[in-house]
């Protein structure tokens, strides 16, 4: 799940919460794992939805996507055009779709929140290329989160990966704080917003999450009032990690891989 532009304040969590964070991005990666197994042609989205659902309850953990203003599964799921915030149903994958999935889970009151695009068997070569450059573009805004560099350090990293292999950053929908909600201060935009916002500090905890297209920027929703398109039709991306900074460094709480 993505926030829209709100916040600029940031939260530190003890090392209590931060066990109970570690825990809960423990299940997102166990959700990412099994859906990523799952994924081929002629699965549908709404399988998907369930592989998600069946993780989650043998864990004993609750789902933040599930009746999140109204939002009706527990992952989202975003072929091809689609951004973010597609909603699990009849779609069938076929061979050459792209798919972004998102995942969360919330262990004790804490959450975690993760995405990932993959392709359904042969894909083609640009659409390789919009994957390895949006998550190359993530783990480059991961590298900027140490104590003492800047929040916008993040997008300013992540744009600039994204601009120089020729694609486009969205600007509508941000990375955000996370904790005891999925979505608390501060944004996290992945583009340079003009200013370097707060300072970095250990304990705070963010998702990071660039949505990069092969074409323009521009958004569109489906009337649906959840899924987002690009406006040209171009494939999108989306990876997401929720990461706390620590006094060594990055510590990434919902890799899987
Ligand atoms: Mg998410
Ligand atoms: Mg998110």
């Amino acid at each position: 799940m993505v926030q829209p532009l709100k916040w600029n304040a940031t939260v530190r969590r003890s090392a209590a919460e931060l066990d109970k964070m570690r825990k809960a991005g423990r299940i997102v990666a166990e959700i990412k794992a099994r859906t990523r197994e799952a994924v081929r042609e002629g699965i549908t989205t709404a399988d998907l939805d369930k592989v998600a659902r069946e993780v989650i309850d043998r864990r004993g953990a609750r789902s933040n996507f599930l009746n999140y203003h109204g939002f009706p599964a527990v992952i989202c799921t975003s072929p091809n055009s689609m951004i973010v915030h597609g909603i699990p149903g009849h779609y069938r994958l076929k061979e050459g779709d792209v798919i972004s999935i998102d995942c969360g889970a919330i262990w004790q009151g804490y959450h975690g929140d993760s995405a990932y695009t993959i392709g359904v068997g042969r894909i083609s070569k640009e659409a390789e290329r919009l994957l390895e450059v949006t998550k190359r573009s993530l783990w480059a805004g991961i590298a900027e989160m140490e104590e003492g560099n800047h929040l916008h350090d993040i997008g300013r990293a992540v744009q600039q990966v994204v601009e120089a292999a020729g694609m486009s950053v969205v600007r509508e929908y941000v990375g955000h704080g996370i904790g005891t909600a999925m979505h608390e201060p501060p944004n996290v935009p992945n583009y340079w917003p003009g200013s370097p916002g707060p300072r970095l500090k250990s304990g705070n905890v963010f998702a990071v999450e660039p949505m990069v297209n092969l074409g323009g920027p521009e958004t569109r929703m489906l009337d649906d009032g959840w899924s987002v398109v690009t406006q040209d039709g171009s494939l999108s991306a989306h990876f997401e990690e929720t990461i706390a900074i620590t006094p060594d460094g990055p510590e990434v709480l919902t890799a899987d891989d």
